[in-house]
């Protein structure tokens, strides 16, 4: 039957072998699902989700009890005191430029402590000139290197008690660099520092791809506000696009007035017939996160069998669903790429390309032969073309589609 896929015995042979040596690892990854499923399945009992939830509102959304309900769902399940869950959100980069935004005045300072954001904030930022940007306004910003993949924590200390900074941003996974994701006790330990210096700092966390991954997420060790997209983790592969924020009301409060308008904030915003998928996609979230790491540790394994560089490795802790092959080499890349197309549901037979982007740097090459455009819970692998040449690859909303879309992918490396 592999045959019929166009995978051929050896390919078959080595990832059949290197799964069996993953037992143990996945035994650990069932725990953490059925930890997190608990959650969910309670957030759904005491938030009484019920059929009504699945009407949609139009126009402007007043009154929409889905939607509402979604919101508290989320935010019981992220453990915190409230959430702002969106499909006005286009993506998880939005989020982040609305909270941005919200949090932000003029002569502001804005600090990064792991290092340069994400590429799509260059530009909100105003690290990268744009008339929109945050800088236009004249919010300031600066930046703190990890180091060896951690926090510098003296030059963090250091630069607190000598400058004003309003909100600092901590992004989580590690986007399109070559450090390793942050763990939660990493957060934890960082956010006590600070706090200590200045409670009043507005601690905000990119938190994408790391949602449910572990058993605690950074509102519950102190984080203020944290953000992520739904065609990432928490949609489950079920939601067709959106992004939340949660975290402490008050700043919630000031993400939904910037997201709509001062004075409706909250209150509008239809659901437009979304609220079931979200429901559903946030149901189904824990099981589809397992699949995709349990991916992830499989690529990680095979790729080092191989002799490439990986990040993790196969018994690494996982702090995120992005497996990193440092391919050091363009054409790998490349050809990966356009495997792990050939692999996927939708589209199987395009070959993919390196083009501009917007909001990116360089050239990026992506293979998303996904159900929803973009989403990067299900199979997709993506990768900027610049050295050392690393592919990231991510999700897969079953195991069996994920080991399958590897196979393909091997085949045209191997
Ligand atoms: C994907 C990602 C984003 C942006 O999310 P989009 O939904 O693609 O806009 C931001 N930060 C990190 C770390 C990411 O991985």
């Amino acid at each position: 039957m592999y045959k019929e896929l166009g995978i051929s015995e050896e390919v078959s042979n080595l990832v059949n072998k290197c799964e069996d040596e993953l037992t143990e690892e996945f035994k650990k990854i069932d725990k953490i699902t059925e930890l997190n499923s608990i959650k969910v399945l309670n957030a759904f009992h005491k938030n009484n989700v019920s059929e009504s939830c699945f009407n949609e509102t139009t126009g402007y959304g007043y009154n929409d009890l889905g939607r509402d309900t979604i919101e508290k769902v989320f935010s019981d399940i992220l453990g915190s005191e409230d959430a702002l869950v969106r499909n006005q959100f286009i993506s998880g980069s939005h989020a982040l430029n609305v909270c941005f935004f919200a949090l932000l005045r003029p002569n502001d300072l804005l600090l990064s402590i792991s290092g340069t954001p994400y590429d799509t904030l260059h530009e909100v930022i105003g690290i990268k000139e744009n008339n929109s940007s945050l800088k236009s306004y004249g919010i300031k910003y600066d930046e703190i290197d990890l180091v060896n993949n951690d926090f510098d924590y003296e030059r963090i200390k250091e630069y607190l008690n000598t400058n004003k900074v309003k909100v600092i941003e901590i992004q989580r996974s590690k986007g399109y660099s070559t450090r390793k994701s942050i763990s939660i006790d990493k957060i934890e330990k960082v956010i006590k520092l600070i706090k200590e210096i200045n409670k009043d700092i507005i601690i905000m966390v990119d938190n994408c791809y790391c949602e449910l991954v572990s058993l605690k997420e950074p509102t519950e060790v102190g984080a203020d506000i944290m953000v992520g997209s739904l065609i990432k983790n928490l949609g489950g592969g079920i939601a067709p696009n959106g992004a939340y924020i949660a975290g402490k009301k008050e700043l919630i409060e000031l993400c939904a007035e910037r997201l709509t308008l001062p004075g409706e904030g909250r209150e509008v915003g239809p659901s437009l017939g979304i609220n079931k998928q979200l429901l559903q996609g946030i149901y189904l979230a824990p099981s589809v996160i397992s699949s995709a790491v349990k991916t992830a540790i499989l690529v990680s394994k095979v790729l080092e069998e191989l002799g490439y560089d990986v990040e993790p490795k196969y018994n690494e802790e996982r702090v995120d669903i992005v497996q990193n092959i440092i391919f050091r080499d363009r054409n790998k890349l490349i050809e990966f790429t356009r495997g792990v197309q050939q692999g996927s549901a939708i589209d199987s037979n395009a070959v993919v390309e390196p083009s501009d982007m917007p909001g990116y740097d360089d050239q990026v090459i992506m293979a998303s032969g996904s159900f929803t455009q973009g989403s990067s819970i299900e199979l997709s692998c993506d990768g900027p073309l610049r050295e050392p040449y690393i592919a990231y690859f991510q999700g897969s909303l079953t195991y069996d589609y994920g080991k399958l879309g590897l196979m393909k992918a091997l085949e045209r490396i191997i």
